[in-house]
């Protein structure tokens, strides 16, 4: 690897050549071995511009996206790659990575074991550690005014009681999203409009979809969830027909919650790849969310979800459209607590003690501590099994298998967020994030502690 001073005259040497591709092109790639994530980022898009079909340069592209968890933009960035049957191994295992990301574990198990049957020195254990088959669901019969991909409205069994800890986001969440609707006068009468989008965004797993959800439910609201990838990843002509469809059904399911995951996947289109295609994707989406007609979204209220809030683009956060941020921290140790008491609640439990697994569970998000008691259940359905009896869960359970958890990468997602973030707040955009950037929030230790963020 090249010392800080090579890596320095590399710089140099690329500013001085611009358009030497084989030049940028190892710039970009010693960039990202040494981990400088968003700068390889910027390196790479610069080498696409010279060379826009560039494999290599699209997988680096896509392997800086993954390691700052912009899923969705990796399997945008991937997805024409991906289309060519005899890709790169290396493709199939990022692929495997942001889907993972993503929450398809079955989709990266796939592409994970399929790179690897290819290229055996690309197995990575931990990676496969995390992928337990999962059955292939099948394809939903297509109906017409129904959206390509199978998107569903749903009834939410689950409310904000369901939601442990994060008390300001809840908070922000019903006075942005639910008072205007269930008290509509009081809101007229300080002249704001209902509806409008909600931008949720934080790291993967913290509860941005949980949330949404709960939000339905508080509001006894339908709920359908669109990952905007899956719309993107239709053919060309499809995706407009795609997005069309999904807002109709919400128009026709209202009161309706229209929930966004991996917005961001639209951002990584339009700045790299099918230029023309993806602006008029991107217009149109826009003009949904406006409302093509007077009112048409009255009572669809639309959120979306991104681990890279830094990659949407300023159109989006437009007044009316998604001009409200609101940040879904990771858990600190009472609110792990209490998400483990809610994981629990309809277990057989012996007398626990909550804040004790919360305690050795530093960095981990709803996501993994839901991880942490399936295992520790399926473990105990196992003993009860060779014991002939039913046998509670116990704290000793849940502690075993949380020592023995690697958490996802919280940690990572909050040194990338303070690249983007620490010098770019001027508009106050990311005040809610800020004090987790300058470690001034979620510690549960003592200042300067092991372990904290
Ligand atoms: P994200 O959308 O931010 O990636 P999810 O909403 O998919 O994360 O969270 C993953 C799972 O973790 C949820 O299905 C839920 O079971 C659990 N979870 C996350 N946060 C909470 C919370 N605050 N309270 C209860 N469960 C939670």
């Amino acid at each position: 690897m090249l010392d800080d001073a090579g890596l320095h005259a590399l710089r140099e040497a690329a500013r001085l050549s611009p358009d030497n591709l084989p030049l940028r092109r190892h710039l970009a790639e010693q960039l990202l071995t040494k981990g400088y994530l968003a700068e390889a980022e910027t390196e790479f898009r610069a080498a696409l511009v010279l060379s826009p079909q560039d494999p290599d340069v699209i997988a680096g592209l896509a392997e800086a996206f993954v390691r700052q968890s912009a899923y969705g933009a990796a399997l945008s960035a991937l997805e024409p790659l991906l289309a060519a049957p005899g890709h790169a191994p290396r493709v199939g295992l990022l692929a495997a990575r942001a889907l993972l990301g993503e929450g398809d574990v079955a989709g990266a198990a796939r592409r994970y074991h399929d790179a690897v049957a290819r290229d055996p020195s690309l197995a990575d254990p931990d990676l496969a550690a995390r992928l337990t088959p999962q059955p292939v669901p099948a394809a939903p019969p297509y109906a017409p005014e129904t959206p390509l991909y199978g998107a569903e409205a749903e009834r939410s069994g689950v409310t904000f009681a369901d939601v442990a800890g994060m008390e300001a986001v809840k908070e922000s969440l019903r006075l942005k999203l639910l008072l205007p609707v269930q008290q509509p006068e009081l809101f007229a009468a300080f002249g704001k409009r209902a509806g409008g989008g909600v931008l949720l965004y934080g790291p993967p797993g913290a509860g941005k979809t949980h949330l949404a959800r709960a939000a339905a439910g508080e509001l006894g609201a339908a709920f359908i969830s669109v990952g905007l990838a899956d719309i993107l990843d239709m053919y060309i002509g499809s995706s407009e027909r795609n997005l069309r469809a999904t807002f109709e059904m919400a128009r026709r399911h209202r009161p309706c919650v229209l929930f966004f995951d991996e917005v961001d996947a639209l951002a990584a289109r339009r700045s790299d790849m099918r230029q023309a295609h993806t602006r008029q994707l991107v217009n149109q989406f826009l003009a949904e969310l406006d409302g093509v007609e007077e009112n048409a979204n009255e009572g669809v209220l639309v959120l979306a979800a991104t681990n890279a809030p830094w990659y949407i683009d300023v159109a989006f956060r437009r007044p009316g459209r998604f001009d409200q941020m609101v940040f879904v921290p990771p858990p600190d140790a009472s609110a792990r607590a209490a998400i483990l008491r809610i994981l629990c609640r309809d277990k057989p439990l012996a007398e626990m003690d909550y804040d004790a697994v919360a305690k050795v569970t530093d960095g981990f998000v709803g996501a993994d501590l839901k991880g942490v008691v399936d295992r520790a259940v399926e473990t105990k359905l196992r003993q009860s099994i060779s014991a002939g009896r039913p046998l509670p869960l116990t704290t000793n359970d849940l502690l075993t298998v949380a020592q023995a958890t690697r958490p996802t990468a919280v940690k990572e997602w909050l040194g990338t967020a303070r690249n983007y973030v620490l010098h770019a707040n001027d508009s106050g955009a990311w005040d809610e994030l800020m004090p987790w950037i300058d470690g001034k929030a979620g510690r549960t230790g003592k200042k300067g502690s092991k372990g904290g963020w």
